[in-house]
């Protein structure tokens, strides 16, 4: 399956900033012929986001990949939540989400590679917007004042045109997943993960608490903490019906 046939699409981007400039890099034509969204233009590294994989690892890996560079966890601060939709020429649509992180300290010169050439640092004064993604030039330059934002935008075909105003709000406290770092998670469910002395509440999207042991499938709901270790569900130990869907 390739992008283009997802629904839905998980990314990431990473603005690497320093002293008021700001790394960027050309994503050429991809060589396969399979169009990769953010080719042909200016761009942070970044890219999807793989199977069993969170978003702050695969913002570790885009960079050391594309650019030969090495990033610590620590240094990435997350900074946006990019949400959109992408109409293809037959009308389709897919669903896009990037998370886009900001980094300021990285081991390493930033080096071209086959997915990523020219890398070049900008004034933030002067980032090159006309030859970047249509929406860059509506979230980016928040961002770079110092605001987290959640931004929504509709794309025209190879997403190189805007169908939509770019809506954007605060990103205020998002929940994510401490089992596989997915972000913004709605619901959000509070799993008692044993650790052999107790339990501590630990926040997970629906699919870690379904793989954790500790959820309910019965009962759909998380099991509670027994004092002397482990964990039940507290449905099934006083013998309530299945939930119904
Ligand atoms: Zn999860
Ligand atoms: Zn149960």
């Amino acid at each position: 399956m390739n992008c283009e046939e997802k629904t839905l699409g998980k990314a990431v981007l990473v603005l690497l900033v320093r002293e008021d400039k700001i790394l960027l890099a050309w994503k050429p034509k991809s060589e396969s012929g399979k169009r990769k969204i953010g080719e042909e233009s200016w761009n942070g590294p970044g890219g999807g986001i793989e199977e069993g994989e969170g978003p702050l690892i695969a913002a570790i890996r885009e960079p050391s990949e594309e650019l030969k560079i090495k990033i610590n966890r620590a240094d990435l601060q997350r900074v946006a939540i990019l949400h959109f939709q992408n109409v293809k020429s037959d009308g389709s649509k897919f669903l896009c989400v990037v998370y886009v992180f900001m980094a300021s300290n990285w081991e390493g010169e930033p080096q071209a590679s086959k997915e990523m050439t020219d890398p070049t640092f900008f004034e933030i004064g002067n980032i090159p917007f006309d030859e970047m993604m249509p929406a860059d030039r509506h979230w980016l330059p928040l961002v770079l004042r110092g605001e987290k934002i959640i931004a929504e935008a509709t794309l025209g075909p190879g997403q190189k045109t805007l169908l939509s105003e770019v809506v954007i709000r605060p990103m205020k406290r998002t929940m994510d997943c401490e089992i596989c770092g997915e972000m913004d998670i709605n619901p959000i469910v509070i799993l008692p993960i044993s650790n052999g002395k107790g339990a501590y509440n630990t926040l997970a999207c629906e699919k870690c608490a379904r793989e954790s042991g500790c959820y309910c499938e019965k009962h759909k709901r998380p099991h509670i903490a027994l004092a002397g270790g482990g964990t039940r569900c507290v449905c099934c130990y006083e013998g309530l019906p299945e939930v119904r869907e």
